[in-house]
């Protein structure tokens, strides 16, 4: 049968949140799957701690400085390395039936394209890459005969949620959100945040940068944009629903109004799961049950979009289009290293996305995307245009 075989995989980004999460679900069924490749950012005692441990055939990391030492690290091993951002696309290309693509940024798109022009089964937790590639993104996997497993546990929720109906008999979807360690600050308190404070969520362990983006509320815009690319929805078509308990993650709504939900621990274990085991579905290594006694009961609230203008901003740039999304999201990257280092306000991180939105529309850079180096091209673009920005945004308080 097919989910006895050996599957060969590859985890873009193994090192950090997801990929702890995704090499635990391999560790428990060792014997069902071959890594082929791992990467990482820098941390080479990290990866090749992994490496050896799973036996990968290559690993890469993105920071060329470090080549040496993974190379030296791994010497009579018979493991290959690379080292720089093209051995992390190369990695990507190697012959893997299923590739986790979980480096954080923007940075995670060219290496997810080329998981998605080889026609891999791709897991898609990278939620920037889509962000900033929209317009082909999908176009480019249904052309290469990829499949886009949505890895975020939101998009994972809906996707299963969608095999309950058609495309015609869906009115909207609907996306929650925990509201992050300021659901319940006033605007001056959110504005004066420290990083410790934005590093503090109430529910989900993950990754510093979208930590922060929990926080601003702009993880959730991202995925407002994330879940229009993945299933094709206008923006009028998702909403976003505060759910400080994390447990319903994603529900669709049908023309009867019937609305399906996904339930589950926030335990990134769950969805992982789903696109590992997709089209079946895998035990070992699952996360703790749902225990709903327990927690007892789950509350709803509606965004306040005047707190968190961040979600408002995603909103625009999906309605706005031609490459909007991808100059959101790389002022977004650009504003929170800045808040990270210490140069700008929390609350100065949706102003700096704001302001690099209106500067590029003034500036007449509206174009449509159609290629992955035209999404680059934008981010590099939108980059420069939001750290020109940033002294008079880290200058004038709100
Ligand atoms: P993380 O910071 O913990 O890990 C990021 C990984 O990418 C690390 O292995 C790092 O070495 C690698 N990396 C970072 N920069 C890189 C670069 N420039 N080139 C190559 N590799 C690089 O982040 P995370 O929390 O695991 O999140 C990864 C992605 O998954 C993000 O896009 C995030 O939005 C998304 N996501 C995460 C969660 C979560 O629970 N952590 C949930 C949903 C979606
Ligand atoms: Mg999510």
């Amino acid at each position: 049968a097919a989910e006895a075989s050996v599957r060969s995989v590859t985890i873009l980004g193994a090192t950090g949140s997801i990929g702890d999460s995704t090499m635990d679900l391999i560790r428990a069924a060792p014997e069902r799957y071959k890594v082929e490749a791992l990467t990482a950012n820098s941390n080479v005692e990290g990866i090749v701690k992994l490496a050896k441990e799973f036996n990968a055939r290559f690993v890469a990391v993105a920071d060329e400085s470090k080549g040496a030492e993974l190379r030296a690290a791994l010497a009579g091993t018979g493991i290959e390395t690379g080292a720089g951002e093209s051995a992390v696309t190369e990695a990507a290309a190697r012959p893997a039936d299923w590739v986790m693509a979980a480096v954080s940024g923007a940075a995670g798109l060219k290496p997810a394209l080329a998981a998605v022009d080889r026609g891999a089964t791709v897991a898609l937790a990278n939620k920037e890459c889509l962000v900033c590639a929209g317009d082909f993104f999908m176009d480019r996997a249904a052309k290469a005969g990829a499949c886009i497993l949505p890895a975020d546990s939101e998009h994972n929720a809906l996707f299963q949620a969608l095999a309950s109906g058609s495309r015609d008999e869906l009115t909207r979807v609907i996306i929650t959100a925990s509201g992050g360690p300021f659901r319940t600050w006033k605007a001056e308190d959110i504005e004066q945040a420290t990083l410790a404070q934005a590093l503090k969520h109430p529910n989900w362990s993950m990754g510093q940068k979208i930590t922060i983006d929990s926080a601003s509320m702009m993880n959730k815009g991202l995925e407002v944009i994330e879940a229009s690319y993945l299933f094709a929805l206008s923006s009028d078509e998702i909403d976003v629903l505060v759910h400080p308990q994390s447990i319903i993650h994603g529900m669709v709504e049908f023309t009867d109004m019937s609305v399906v939900a996904q339930l589950g621990s926030p335990d990134m274990r769950t969805p992982i799961a789903h696109c590992l085991g997709w089209p079946n579905r895998i035990s070992k290594g699952r996360a703790a049950p749902l225990d709903l006694a327990k927690i007892g009961s789950l509350t709803f609230e509606a965004p306040d979009y005047a707190r968190f203008p961040g979600l408002k901003l995603a909103y625009d740039a999906l309605r706005t289009g031609s490459g909007a999304t991808t100059v959101y999201n790389a002022a977004n990257e650009i504003a929170v290293a800045a808040f990270i280092a210490g140069k700008i306000r929390f609350g100065a991180i949706a102003r700096l996305v704001e302001a690099t939105m209106n500067g590029w529309v003034r500036a007449g850079n509206l174009a449509p995307l159609s290629s992955a180096d035209d999404a680059i091209s934008v981010d590099h673009k939108a980059r420069k245009l939001a750290a020109s920005l940033l002294p008079e945004i880290a200058a004038n308080a709100s």
